[in-house]
């Protein structure tokens, strides 16, 4: 019988849409039953076990699952012996403290001797320590953003995407300590079939990574100036160059880093360059 590997994802909260999402990218198809805790992939070999998100890094060392997908804020907290195969690029985030908004702040020393709630004390222990901050790190496992204003504690530790949580509660950050985002984990020490199953998986993220930093540009080129477009264009290998009606024009597509696109535009323009489209690319194998 085929191996198949078990990947664990968060079943609801911030990461299941994105971690969804990619695995459907991938062309791999989930048929899932709602409130189902583990499905099977119909045209891959995955398993999915659909769990907490704080429970991932345990599991994947135990190998319940080969694989997880989980933030980076859970796998560093968990501390479990896992290996980090890719960063993932969703559900971005950072793990911030932050007072009371009227409070005054002029630096970490300001922390010195308060009490601060979080669900992450290790992360928070380990940047005190760093800082040479003493603190009481008061461990709750939800709702943090409420303790300054039921006198739980000083300060939060928490996760702040938006912001927006932060200010519904009448708090300011003051120190982004840890950047997080999804990532996939794996059980060390794998067996080679199942390494293989990840290489499979991973060839297909990563045309899609590859794919989303890219885009397909084409646009029309008088010929007397092409040169000077076809240098500010540094194609996979080399721009498509196609005739037009126009005897005194051509077509130039070409794939391009988004960033380097949007920094030649305006050299693209005064060279002449006219229609320009910027096209998705859905996947892109170099
Ligand atoms: P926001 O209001 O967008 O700054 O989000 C803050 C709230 O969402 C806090 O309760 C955080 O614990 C939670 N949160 C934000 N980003 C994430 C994330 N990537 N993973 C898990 N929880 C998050």
């Amino acid at each position: 019988m085929m191996q198949k590997l078990k990947i664990a994802i968060q079943k609801s909260g911030r990461l299941s849409d994105g971690s969804l999402n990619l695995i459907r990218q991938c062309g791999i198809k989930i048929p899932r039953m709602k409130g189902a805790l583990k499905a099977e992939a119909s045209n891959f070999p995955l398993e999915f076990l659909f769990l907490r998100d704080d429970d991932i890094p345990g599991y994947v060392q135990d190998g319940v699952a080969d694989l997880g997908i989980v933030g980076a804020n859970e796998a560093v907290e968990k501390d479990k012996n896992v290996d980090t195969i890719h960063h993932l690029g969703f559900s971005k985030c950072r793990l911030s403290i932050a007072i009371p908004k009227e409070q005054e702040y002029n630096g970490i020393q300001d922390l010195d001797g308060k009490s601060i709630a979080t669900s992450y004390p290790k992360i928070l222990g380990d940047f005190l320590t760093e800082k040479g901050v003493k603190c009481d790190i008061h461990e709750i496992s939800g709702s943090v953003e409420i303790a300054p204003n039921i006198g739980l504690a000083d300060a939060i530790c928490d996760l702040v995407s938006t912001g927006s949580t932060l200010m519904q509660n009448n708090l300011k950050e003051v120190e982004s300590i840890f950047k997080s985002e999804a990532l996939l984990i794996a059980t060390p020490g794998l067996s080679a079939e199942k390494k293989e199953i990840i290489d499979q998986l991973m060839f297909r993220i990563n045309a899609l990574q590859t794919a989303d930093n890219n885009k397909y540009i084409l646009l029309n080129a008088p010929k007397e100036n092409l040169d000077t477009i076809l240098n500010l264009l540094p194609g996979m290998r080399s721009p498509s160059i196609l005739p037009l009606a126009d005897e005194d024009f051509v077509s130039v597509h070409t794939v391009i880093a988004e960033d380097d696109f949007w920094s030649k535009i305006e050299e693209l323009k005064a060279a002449g360059a006219e229609g320009i489209l910027v096209v998705p690319i859905e996947k892109m194998i170099l």
